[in-house]
């Protein structure tokens, strides 16, 4: 277990805390893939049933100590989970309920690619409690999908939405992809009718983001690629929030836009800096200061847990610093700061000229000591949240 030297060793992570936990599993399996996708994810599903007898180690190890926690938001994620038959997700379930109190209002969640819809399994999925089901969109026309190497086209993702429907699933989310190269907007605002038209709950929307170590990174050096200007890429940020805006969807992070009622719960122990544990490789956890995540490598995983070791790759204790950082950056991704939690918290204030010179700009206006980010102010958020941190040292 590689921890960091300066931080102490902790044999079982999970211990009693105030509020209920997340779980995120992470299923390290995929049919193919994607080019442009920087996930811990394999193509070989041949260690599938080694993985899943180790992912059960790991719950049952990380839970030795106290009582068991409750746990009110669940989140099979990837990789691929719906690659995972019905029984072998029951198995895990089962291994959460022998560890954690699971409470009456779960949200759980499975992430699904259209490609490996088994209708058959989208019922049993249901019937094991799983409530929403995300699918991973990204586009509806087949030629941006293939430029994606995405392994279902158009008419797939659409049936399986449907599908889901049918399967008793109401709370559904939507995955898209703007700023492809040569995208127009004519296209996106197309991808959007078609996606808010099958009635999801939820739709998330990312820009292509070129990350290094993958095929797509590797196009763009050579040249065989041309990404996205930056300008074209606010526009088109700019146009997905108005659209959404206008179908009575609530933009409460900065790629996340839900019906009301329908935020997803897990996402938010994230941006809300709660508390949640990962299991599998490449998981984060993050349970009051302290903050660890697991080794990206199958086998590696494998071989931990075959020693009964947990397998960290490295954990950290948050500084006074990343906290006050994170609360900025993460509010602002949600579209607000909370001015007398900055101060209470971190015993910072932010100058009236500041906040005049942002509202006179256009990025912002306030209410209940609340900054709150505008349209505009929401295609230069980190931008913002980066200017506030770095007023950190004259205003504390
Ligand atoms: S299906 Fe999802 S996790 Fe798998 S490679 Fe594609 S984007 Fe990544």
């Amino acid at each position: 277990m590689g921890q960091d030297r300066n931080h102490p060793t902790i044999a079982a992570p999970v211990r009693a805390v105030s509020s209920p936990l997340g779980l995120y599993i992470h299923i390290p399996f995929c049919e193919k893939k994607c080019f442009y996708c920087d996930f811990y994810s394999i193509e070989n599903h041949s260690q599938r049933n080694e993985f899943v007898a180790a992912l059960i180690s790991e719950i049952s190890l990380a839970c030795v100590s106290g009582r068991k926690q409750v746990v009110d938001t669940i989140f099979l994620g990837g990789g691929t989970p719906s690659l995972l038959t019905p029984t072998e997700v029951e198995t895990i379930i089962d291994a959460i309920h022998r560890h954690f109190d699971v409470a009456a209002n779960l949200e759980f969640t499975i992430e699904c690619n259209p490609g490996t819809v088994d209708t058959k399994y989208l019922y049993d999925y249901r019937g094991l409690g799983i409530n929403r089901i995300s699918f991973g969109v990204q586009s509806f026309f087949d030629d941006e999908l293939v430029f994606l190497s995405r392994i279902h086209n158009s008419q797939e993702a659409i049936t399986a939405v449907g599908e889901a429907r049918s399967a008793g699933f109401d709370n559904i989310n939507i995955d898209l992809m703007y700023a492809l190269p040569s995208q127009t907007t004519e296209r996106l605002l197309s991808n959007l009718e078609t996606g808010t038209k099958l009635g999801p709950t939820h739709l998330s929307a990312y820009a292509l983001i070129v990350e290094p170590g993958t095929p797509l990174f590797s196009a763009v050096s050579k040249g065989d690629v041309k990404p996205s200007e930056e300008d074209t890429e606010a526009a088109m940020y700019e146009t997905v929030m108005n659209f959404m805006a206008g179908k009575g969807y609530d933009h409460y992070e900065i790629s996340n836009y839900s019906l009301p009622g329908f935020q997803c719960r897990h996402n938010l122990k994230y941006w809300d800096v709660g508390n949640y544990i990962g299991f599998g490789p490449s998981a984060h956890s993050h349970l009051d200061d302290q903050r660890w995540w697991n080794i990206s490598s199958l086998n590696g995983y494998l071989a931990h847990l075959g020693n009964n070791e947990l397998p960290i790759s490295s954990m950290e204790i948050l500084s006074p610093s990343q906290k006050h950082d994170e609360f900025i950056f993460l509010s602002l991704r949600q579209g607000k700061l909370d001015l007398r939690v900055l101060k209470a918290r971190f015993g910072m204030t932010l100058e009236k000229d500041f906040l005049s010179g942002m509202m006179e700009a256009g990025y912002c206006t306030t209410a209940d000591d609340t900054l709150i980010l505008t349209a505009k102010g929401f295609t230069v958020c980190d931008e913002i949240a980066g200017e506030i941190i770095g007023l950190r040292s004259v205003s504390v």
